[in-house]
C-alpha cells in the first residue's frame, strides 16, 4: 500500500506542515507528484537545487562516488574532499574550508571559530557576537539564538550569552553596539528568511570599516545567497566586500547535504586537532556532488544566466503585477527574488504558495508578507514563462 500525505502525522515530529501533495519524482526544473501532476518548481528546495533536479553531472558523480568510497570519517581525509576545497580556495578570499553537513553546522563554526580567535588573541572578555534583527543563521541553539527572531528561539530555556541586535541596513544601530569586545559580527548579504531584503553596499561597507576598527570578525552568511544565487559564486563578490569567514550550505551541494566554513590561515590556526568537529563533515558523497555543482555553476555562462534569468523573473512579476496588483516591491539579487505583498494583502503570503500549488507550482514564502522565489540556476526560460503563467492564475483567484 502506498504511503501518503496522512502517514506523516501518523509518524512524523509535527514540526512541519507540509504541502498536501507528495513530491515523486523531478527533472530539470519539473517535479511529479504521487498522482502524476506535474509542477514547476521555483522553489529549489528552499535555494538548494542549484542545478534543479537530477541533473546529469549531478547524477554521474554521485552514483561513480556511491561506486568507490562512502565514508571514511575525518581520522582520514579523502580526494572529493581535497578536490572541492581547492576549487573553493581557488574562487574565494579563503585559504581554508572546514566541512559539515548544513547551513546551521557552517554557522555554528563560523560563531566558535570567531569567538576562539577572539579570545586567544585579546582574552576572555572578547566575545561578544553582534548579528542583524530579523536574521536566520540556522536551528541549532547557538545559531538560532545568534538569528534575531526571537519566535524560533524563545522556549528553549536559558540562552547562549553575549549576543545583541542591530538592525539591519542600519549603520548608526551597530556603532552604538559594538566596541573592544566583540568578537565577530554576522550578516547574510541578503536577509533570505527574513524577507529576501538586500545589503545595501554601503551598509556591508561600514559594517567591515567598524569590524577592522574594533578587531572583530566579519562573518557573511552566504548559506542561502551563495554558489551562484546572487549572479556571482558569492554575493560578497557582488558586493566587493570581503568577510574573514563565510559559511556555505544549501546550493554547494545542489540538494546533496553538504555546508562549509570558509576563512584565512591567519584564523583558521585558531581551530587546531580536536577543537571542533563532525563525523560527516568532508564526506566522500557530499563532496563528489558538490565539486559537480561547482564545477557547473563557476561559469560565466551559467552567473551570467543568473542575472539574464533575474530580469525575465522580475518584467514578468511586474507585468503580472499589473493584472493584478497585490505586491508593493519586487527585490532581491539573481535568482533570490521575494515579491512583497502590499498592504492590503499583509500576511497571505501562504494563501498565494497553496494556490500556486493548486496550479502546478512550487513557489516559498519568506515570512508572512514575502512571496520568495529560488529557483534551479539553471531553470530554462520556457519554464520561467509558463511557471509565471501559473502564478497568474493563481494571482487571480487570490484576488477574485
Ligand atoms: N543561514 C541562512 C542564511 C539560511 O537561509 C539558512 C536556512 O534557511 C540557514 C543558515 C540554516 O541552514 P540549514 O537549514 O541547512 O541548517
Amino acid at each position: 500500500m502506498a504511503l501518503t500525505r496522512s502517514a506523516f502525522d501518523q509518524y512524523m515530529v509535527p514540526n512541519y506542515a507540509p504541502a498536501a501533495f507528495v513530491p515523486v519524482r523531478g527533472a530539470g526544473s519539473r517535479v511529479w507528484d504521487q498522482d502524476g501532476r506535474e509542477y514547476i518548481d521555483f522553489s529549489g528546495g528552499i535555494a538548494v537545487n542549484a542545478l534543479g533536479h537530477c541533473h546529469p553531472a549531478l547524477v554521474k558523480a554521485l552514483t561513480e562516488q556511491a561506486g568507490r568510497l562512502w565514508h571514511v570519517s575525518n581520522v582520514f581525509t579523502n580526494e572529493p574532499a581535497l578536490a572541492l576545497a581547492e576549487k573553493l580556495v581557488n574562487a574565494t578570499f579563503a585559504d581554508k574550508v572546514f566541512f559539515c553537513n548544513s547551513g546551521a553546522e557552517a554557522n555554528e563554526a563560523a560563531l566558535k571559530l570567531a569567538r576562539r580567535a577572539a579570545i586567544e588573541r585579546f582574552g576572555e572578555q572578547k566575545h561578544k557576537v553582534l548579528s542583524t534583527l530579523n536574521s536566520f543563521h540556522g536551528r541549532t541553539f547557538f545559531t538560532v539564538t545568534v538569528g534575531g527572531q526571537p519566535k524560533y528561539s524563545d522556549g528553549f530555556g536559558p540562552k547562549p550569552q553575549g549576543i545583541a541586535y542591530f538592525e539591519y541596513n542600519n549603520l548608526d544601530s551597530l556603532k552604538a553596539l559594538i566596541d573592544d569586545d566583540t568578537a565577530c559580527v554576522i550578516v547574510e548579504p541578503i536577509q533570505g528568511e527574513g524577507g529576501v531584503l538586500p545589503a545595501s553596499a554601503e551598509f556591508l561597507q561600514g559594517v567591515r570599516e567598524l569590524c577592522d576598527k574594533h578587531n572583530a570578525f566579519l562573518i557573511f552568511d552566504e548559506v542561502q545567497t551563495g554558489m551562484g544565487r546572487s549572479g556571482s559564486l558569492f554575493a560578497y563578490q557582488e558586493y566587493g566586500v570581503v568577510p574573514d569567514i563565510l559559511s556555505s550550505a544549501k546550493s554547494l551541494g545542489g540538494g546533496f547535504p553538504i555546508g562549509a566554513m570558509l576563512t584565512t590561515s591567519d584564523i583558521a590556526r585558531h581551530l587546531v586537532a580536536g577543537t571542533h568537529g563532525t563525523t560527516y563533515g568532508g564526506n566522500p558523497l557530499a563532496c563528489a556532488v558538490a565539486g559537480a555543482v561547482f564545477d557547473v555553476v563557476n561559469d560565466p555562462a551559467v552567473l551570467a544566466g543568473v542575472k539574464a534569468k533575474h530580469q525575465l523573473y522580475v518584467n514578468g512579476l511586474q507585468k503580472l503585477n499589473a493584472a493584478t496588483p497585490v505586491f508593493s516591491e519586487v527585490r532581491g539579487m539573481g535568482l533570490l527574488i521575494g515579491a512583497v505583498l502590499s498592504e492590503a494583502y499583509a500576511g497571505r503570503a501562504k494563501d498565494i504558495l497553496n494556490l500556486a500549488a493548486e496550479e502546478g507550482l512550487m513557489i516559498l514564502m519568506a515570512g508572512p508578507n514575502v512571496v520568495r522565489f529560488a529557483p534551479s540556476l539553471v531553470v530554462e526560460d520556457a519554464d520561467i514563462a509558463e511557471g509565471l503563467v501559473r502564478l497568474g492564475r493563481a494571482l487571480q483567484r487570490f484576488v477574485g
